[in-house]
Order: structure tokens, then C-alpha cells, then sequence
């Protein structure tokens, strides 16, 4: 079950990208995304963010926890094709 993060609080700092060894982490419009299928729930995300935005994704929404939208993308991006140098 991969991490996962709390648009509303994550404050685009980007300590959580810095902080994952397996490249799962990717900013989008100052929002960190977790890709689930390089996500190995080692938790280093979760210990830096200083909003709290990150949390397993088995840990239920609480009231009054953000705006309960949780950014996971289940499957890493794939350039689009001829985006390679050549
Ligand atoms: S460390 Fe927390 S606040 Fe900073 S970008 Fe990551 S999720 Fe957002
Ligand atoms: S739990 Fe670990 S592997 Fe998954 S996104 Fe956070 S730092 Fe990266």
C-alpha cells in the first residue's frame, strides 16, 4: 500500500522528493504526487514533510484533515513518444 499525499496541505516545499530513494515522488503545479508503482512504503517521506500532507494510504481521512482529495498516481508516467534526445 504506497503513501499518500494531502493536496491541501502539502506546501509544494519538495523536502519529500528530496527524501525518497526510489524517485516515487513527483511535483505537479507545487503538489507532490506519489507514484504508487515505485512507492516501496519506507515512510522517509512522511518523517520530513513539516505539513504532516503525508500519510500511508491505509490510514483512514479524518475530519477536519485536509480537503480529503489524495494525490496517488497508481502508474509512473510514460513520456510521450519522440520526447527522447536524439
Ligand atoms: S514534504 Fe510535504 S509539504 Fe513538502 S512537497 Fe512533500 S508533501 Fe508537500
Ligand atoms: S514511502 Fe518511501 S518510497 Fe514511498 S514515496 Fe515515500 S519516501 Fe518514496
Amino acid at each position: 500500500m504506497p503513501y499518500r499525499v494531502d493536496e491541501a496541505l502539502c506546501r509544494g516545499c519538495a523536502a519529500c522528493v528530496e527524501a525518497c530513494s526510489q524517485g516515487a515522488i513527483a511535483m505537479q503545479e507545487d503538489v507532490a504526487h506519489i507514484l504508487a508503482d515505485l512507492c516501496i512504503d519506507c515512510g522517509a517521506c512522511a518523517e520530513v514533510c513539516p505539513a504532516g500532507a503525508i500519510q500511508p494510504a491505509a490510514t483512514p481521512v479524518t475530519a477536519g484533515q485536509g480537503s480529503g482529495q489524495w494525490s496517488v498516481i497508481p502508474v509512473t508516467p510514460v513520456p510521450p513518444c519522440g520526447s527522447a534526445a536524439s
